[in-house]
């Protein structure tokens, strides 16, 4: 049974697929104006082990993330200037090449972090058209009004409009209404914004049946989800700072438009804070991956960080934090090699017990994965795990089957969700021979006592046999593949 937390109803509920055996997710992307701080990584990371975890669980996963790249002002509420293109003009580019440049570095910090690729990611600016008929679908069934700046959704006229965020209409949440003008309610929102006034030199504009204009930042989302997932799917994830707005935004307007709440769960992960602030580009806080990767620590070192700790928690961040995640993985991968060595002698003592423990760990990972994404809970059943079949290890209790068995049925299939590299330590498939390990051993001593001529000379010897050995910044000194790899 699988258990998450929905936003919607404040409650952890059981999940099950819509439609057989296919999940539907929709997850809210970057704006595309700047480098991703980890803040926004996190929330990454969150989406993916979600993802995994339904795969983990035989489900077919097919999940959307969006790339905005127009339409997202520098405030939330429709006032400001275009994100894209105030970076656009202050580098002298246009904002296709800001947005260009900036998804990519996005992809590859994801690839760093082991998050799986997207088939389908959508930009904002190819689909304008499903907007458009969007939009006029909401005007049609009552919901939108025209003022001189714009279309805006009319909030009032939706009647669980507050239902995500559970906030009141009435509740003057933002005082701006006069400012801009005809907007009826505070929390009215531009769907559509022309290109007069105050907006009359934005760049990337389009046609439409209220002329020239460009769309609002949340009707995006309601467009593409429905255009790759339909009208209601399954899931819907984004960060805890979405849920006043942007969602709140999202499930008016899809259900004005399809009679519909778009999707059945709302997840949203937490917040990393920076000395009691949450990282943002106006707390001027900001740490990228790359910033991280100067310091020495490996992406997969901030991933671990990141699922030491449940998605619905906040994490207080700081280099302290760092180290240590970056210690304890370390010693979770020296453990997890010191059980990949062949024994030498094959001792099954206490089989059934063991046999027992690994069944029951196994177990007891998947429900934990399962009750609401609580990577903390298995990571911690890995290290006990590793501590427990070490100490039978050093006592000659333990065979090289029985070593074999945790490996795959605990450690592998883990690292299926939580990917923080187990399944290229513990590989079996391509077990590397005692003796390779023993020269790699050999090697880092001499390295270590600083005998770079013996160090060179072991490695061309492990070379001639048939493996190549690289020296690793990060967590495992090094790493041992067959050259023909
Ligand atoms: P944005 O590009 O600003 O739309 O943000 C991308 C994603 O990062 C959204 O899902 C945000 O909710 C999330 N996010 C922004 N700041 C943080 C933070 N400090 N910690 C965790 N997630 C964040
Ligand atoms: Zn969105």
């Amino acid at each position: 049974m699988i258990k998450f937390y929905n936003t919607l109803t404040r409650k952890e509920e059981v999940f099950k697929p819509i439609t057989d055996n296919l999940v539907r997710i929709y997850t809210c992307g970057p704006t595309v104006y700047d480098y991703a701080h980890i803040g926004n990584l996190r929330s990454y990371i969150f989406a993916d082990v979600l993802r995994r975890t339904l795969e983990l669980a035989g489900f077919k996963v097919k999940q959307i993330i969006n790339i905005t790249d127009v339409g997202h002002l520098t405030s939330n509420e429709d006032e400001g200037e275009d994100k894209i293109q105030k970076r656009a003009e202050r580098e002298q580019k246009t904002p296709e090449q800001i947005a260009a440049f900036y998804t990519k570095a996005f992809l590859s910090d994801l690839k760093k972090l082991n998050i799986e690729k997207q088939k389908i990611l959508p930009k904002a600016s190819e689909h304008i058209k499903e907007m458009i008929a969007m939009i006029e679908k909401i005007f049609a069934t009552g919901y939108a009004y025209e003022t001189k700046d714009g279309i805006y959704f009319d909030t009032k006229k939706f009647k669980d409009y507050g239902m995500l965020s559970r906030q009141k209409i009435d509740l003057e949440r933002r005082s701006r209404v006069d400012k801009i003008s005809g907007k009826k309610n505070p929390t009215d929102f531009a769907l559509w914004l022309k290109t007069t006034g105050k907006h009359k030199s934005h760049i990337m504009k389009w046609d439409s049946p209220w002329g020239e204009g460009f769309p609002g930042w949340h009707i995006e989302c309601s467009a593409m989800s429905q255009k790759y997932l339909g009208d209601e799917f399954d899931i819907h994830t984004g960060g805890v700072d979405h849920i006043p707005v942007h969602h709140e935004n999202e499930i008016a307007q899809s259900y004005a438009a399809n009679a519909k709440i778009p999707a059945k769960f709302w997840m949203h992960g937490e917040f990393l804070i920076v000395d009691k602030k949450r990282m943002g580009k106006s707390e001027g806080n900001l740490l990228t991956l790359a910033e991280l990767e100067k310091k020495e620590y490996e992406p997969v070192t901030f991933r671990f960080l990141v699922l030491r700790n449940h998605y619905r928690s906040k994490i207080q961040f700081d280099d302290e934090k760092m180290r240590e995640a970056k210690t304890a993985l370390k010693f979770l991968y020296s453990s997890l090699s010191r059980l990949k060595r062949p024994q030498a002698k094959t001792i099954v003592a206490e089989s059934t017990a063991l046999a027992e423990k690994i069944n029951q760990a196994e177990q007891e990972i998947k429900k934990s994965f399962f009750d609401d994404l609580n990577t903390p809970r298995v990571i911690d059943i890995l290290f006990e795990m590793a501590h427990y079949l070490n100490k039978l290890k050093s006592e000659d209790k333990i065979g090289e089957a029985e070593i074999k068995d945790a490996l795959e049925r605990i450690y592998l299939m883990a690292d299926k969700v939580l990917a923080i590299n187990l399944t290229e330590l513990v590989s079996l498939k391509k077990e590397i021979p005692l003796e390779i390990l023993k020269l790699a051993e050999e090697r880092q001593k001499a390295k270590d006592s600083k005998d770079f001529k013996l160090a060179d000379k072991i490695r061309k010897e492990i070379e001639d046999k048939g493996f190549k050995i690289e020296d690793t910044r990060g967590e495992s000194p090094y790493r041992i593949i067959p050259s023909n790899k």
